[in-house]
């Protein structure tokens, strides 16, 4: 154990997620090379031991428990950015804001809204994370993945299988290292006005001071309406659960009121998944990613 650089044990996870709850890793690494990565799973896996990757937790619901093997954070130290030939090469650990402001300093753009969304390039890329119509996949060309085998493999866009906040990365545990983007030449100032405009819609329409996971679900899609909308329906907007909470600002973010637990927010997302399917008969998918708990109801 002591031979695997720079992983820690019994590591809080609480403080690496936006909803501020959950426990210790067993393992935690924070890498600043590929290297470090690929010894640190090799351990994990030689060990027989779980292993999973995080960015910025935005979108992760971590059991009070926390989890039981090898958490590998890709954010602050694995966040590099450089630019040639008009494309952007991107670390995994990049937030989103940064790679949206980076790139409008060297007028490349496109990807602007998602300068609202608080992950990481890779948590972005591995959800496929997308507003106002604009997806990470956008002017995407190709990424180096860490395979569960060890291997590091280069995949094209058509590799990654980009759907609604699903990749192939997800289905194969892929680990997304780094990827290339060849974004649109625009204004600087006209890019930078637009990023100001879609941060004020975002303190509008969303809680953006809270501890919050984002959207706990899906839309369900089809001629249903939003997921938010459907909570609203059953009165569910303002429901409690201990610390957990149901915005008042958008019914589809629960957020931690202060002394939140994950499993206060389990039951509030089982208690909203159920009033929605009893009263409509939709079941609302959870679009948070449980660590070491199945998010909702079982399937
Ligand atoms: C206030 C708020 C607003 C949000 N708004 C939006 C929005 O508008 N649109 C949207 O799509 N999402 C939104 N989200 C959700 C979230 O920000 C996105 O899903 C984001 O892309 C997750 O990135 P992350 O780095 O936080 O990933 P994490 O939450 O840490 O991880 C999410 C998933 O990605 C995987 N993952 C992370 N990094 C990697 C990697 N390098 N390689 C492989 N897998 C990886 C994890 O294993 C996990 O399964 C919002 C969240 C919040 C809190």
């Amino acid at each position: 154990m002591n031979s695997v650089a720079n992983v820690r044990q019994d590591v809080a996870l609480a403080p690496f997620t936006t909803w501020q709850v959950g426990g210790p890793a067993r393992y935690f690494l924070e890498p600043t090379t590929v290297e470090e990565i690929v010894q640190a799973v090799d351990w994990a896996r030689a060990e027989g031991l779980p292993w999973t990757t995080i960015g910025r937790g935005s979108n992760l619901l971590v059991s009070d428990e926390g989890f039981p093997g090898l958490v590998v954070r890709l954010a602050n130290n694995f966040a590099g950015v450089r630019f040639a030939e008009g494309k952007m090469h991107a670390q995994a650990g990049l937030a989103l804001a940064q790679m949206v402001v980076k790139g409008l300093e060297h007028s490349l753009g496109g990807l602007e809204p998602m300068v609202g969304v608080p992950g990481t390039v890779g948590g972005a890329v591995a959800m496929n994370a997308s507003a106002h119509h604009v997806e990470i996949s956008k002017g995407f060309i190709e990424g180096r993945v860490l395979r569960p085998n060890g291997q590091v493999e280069t995949w094209s866009f058509d590799d990654f299988r980009f759907q609604y906040r699903h990749t192939r990365l997800h289905d194969e545990q892929g680990l997304f290292l780094d990827g290339v983007w060849q974004l649109d030449v625009v204004d600087k100032p006209a890019g930078l006005a637009r990023v100001r405009e879609l941060q004020q819609w975002r303190n509008q329409k969303q809680p953006t001071n809270v501890p919050t996971g984002g959207s706990t679900f899906r839309n369900p899609g089809g001629e249903h309406p939003a997921a938010g909308a459907l909570i609203e329906l059953v009165g569910a907007k303002n429901l409690k659960v201990g610390g957990a909470e149901v915005s008042e600002k958008h019914a589809n973010f629960i957020i931690n009121r202060g002394g939140a637990t994950a499993a206060d927010i389990q039951a509030l997302i089982c208690e909203l998944q159920t009033r929605v399917r009893d009263r409509f008969g939709v079941v609302m998918h959870p679009e948070v990613i449980g660590l070491g708990l199945a998010v909702g109801l079982p399937r």
